[in-house]
């Protein structure tokens, strides 16, 4: 017998303890049926479909695509245009989907009715505060975001080597652990630290199925840990992004006290999907994580998550064990 078992593959009947995090432009419908396909979380991005109507089309191609179960992302944070989420959350409730990822702010009316229709609700959020409300208000697990993460690391600057213990001490549901991750070290440290199981996202990005420019793909590889920016502080939004031209300059502005409105034609997340389908990096602002500097292959989903247990079973195996005195 070999395999990790957790408390997250025994509430959503998933094979192997690793996620794959809601990515605005890449959670789409190849590499989330990829993740399940290997025993993974998968999960669809809600807002990177044009309407609640997309979002259903997509969800119905990923069913063609798998028959095990996948979740849908659905974040809530401020935006250019304003974002029907009625209409998105009706879409994923109509299309029986059984585990929802919320993030950001506010969660509280779409957990109350995705937990109405009978689904799992996944919050990810950054903090041990936000952790313990989510639970409060009936989630079933936690998604735990330490600083290292892309996207959204919120204000605290906690990594997750104190975030990941913190949350763990004070919930007694499944928690998962985000942001930094990409082999087998960290899913053990992450399992050590008390969480259940881990969820990536820069690392998914740069697979196979990933549905992103090759060239981005090289830019992750290429990436050591140092290479990204920490943009829209002077907004209390903080983004982690890949550096490069276009972050450089946000920095700056930010720096002199710009607004919003003078650099949001730079960071409109329709420039962000130019870099994913051009393949020039340099086009807008991408989301990449502190874990671009442990990235160096682009595997499939099913090689990756097969080696990340692996790798896990052996440190538990060999180099756990051999530490001990007997
Ligand atoms: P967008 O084009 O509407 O906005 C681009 C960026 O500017 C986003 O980071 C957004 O949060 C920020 N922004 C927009 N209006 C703002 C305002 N008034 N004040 C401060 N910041 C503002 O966003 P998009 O690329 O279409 O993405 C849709 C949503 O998904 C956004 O809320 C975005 O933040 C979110 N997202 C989340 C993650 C994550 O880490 N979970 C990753 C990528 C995108």
């Amino acid at each position: 017998m070999s395999g990790l078992q957790t408390r997250f593959t025994e509430v959503f009947g998933i094979k192997h303890p690793v996620m794959q995090g809601g990515m605005q432009w890449a959670g789409r419908a190849e590499l989330v049926a990829a993740v399940a396909n290997a025993g993974g979380l998968g999960t669809l991005s809600a807002l990177t479909q044009p309407s609640a109507q997309a979002l259903a089309d997509e969800i119905r191609r990923c069913r063609e695509l798998t028959d095990l179960p996948f979740a849908v992302n659905l974040t809530i944070l401020p935006t250019l245009k304003p974002v029907p989420y009625d209409e998105y959350r009706a879409a994923i409730v109509e299309s029986g989907i059984g585990i929802v990822e919320t993030a950001g702010s506010n969660p509280q009316l779409h957990i109350a009715e995705f937990k109405r229709h009978g689904i799992k609700v996944i919050h990810k959020c950054t903090s041990v505060r936000h952790a313990l409300k989510a639970a409060a208000l009936g989630v079933d697990a936690v998604s735990i975001d330490g600083f290292e993460c892309a996207g959204h690391p919120g204000e605290d600057d906690v990594p997750g080597l104190v975030l990941i213990p913190a949350v763990a001490r004070q919930l007694n549901i499944p928690l998962i652990a985000s942001g930094g991750f990409a082999d087998g070290g960290g899913l053990i440290a992450a399992l050590a630290l008390g969480a259940d199981a881990i969820s990536m996202g820069t690392r998914f990005l740069c697979t196979v199925e990933s549905p992103v420019h090759e060239q981005v793909k090289r830019t992750i590889v290429q990436n050591d840990e140092r290479g990204t920016d920490l943009i829209f502080r002077s907004l209390n939004n903080t983004a982690r992004v890949a550096r490069n031209a276009i972050s450089q300059q946000v920095r700056e502005l930010e720096a002199r006290g710009a607004k919003f409105e003078e650099f949001a034609h730079l960071v409109a997340g329709q420039r962000g999907r130019l870099v994913y389908e051009k393949g020039d990096p340099d086009l807008g602002v991408w989301s990449a994580g502190l874990v671009q500097g442990l990235i160096d292959d682009v595997p499939t989903c099913r090689a990756l998550i097969e080696r990340i247990v692996e790798q896990a079973e052996t440190i538990i195996r060999r180099r756990l064990s051999d530490v001990l005195i007997q």
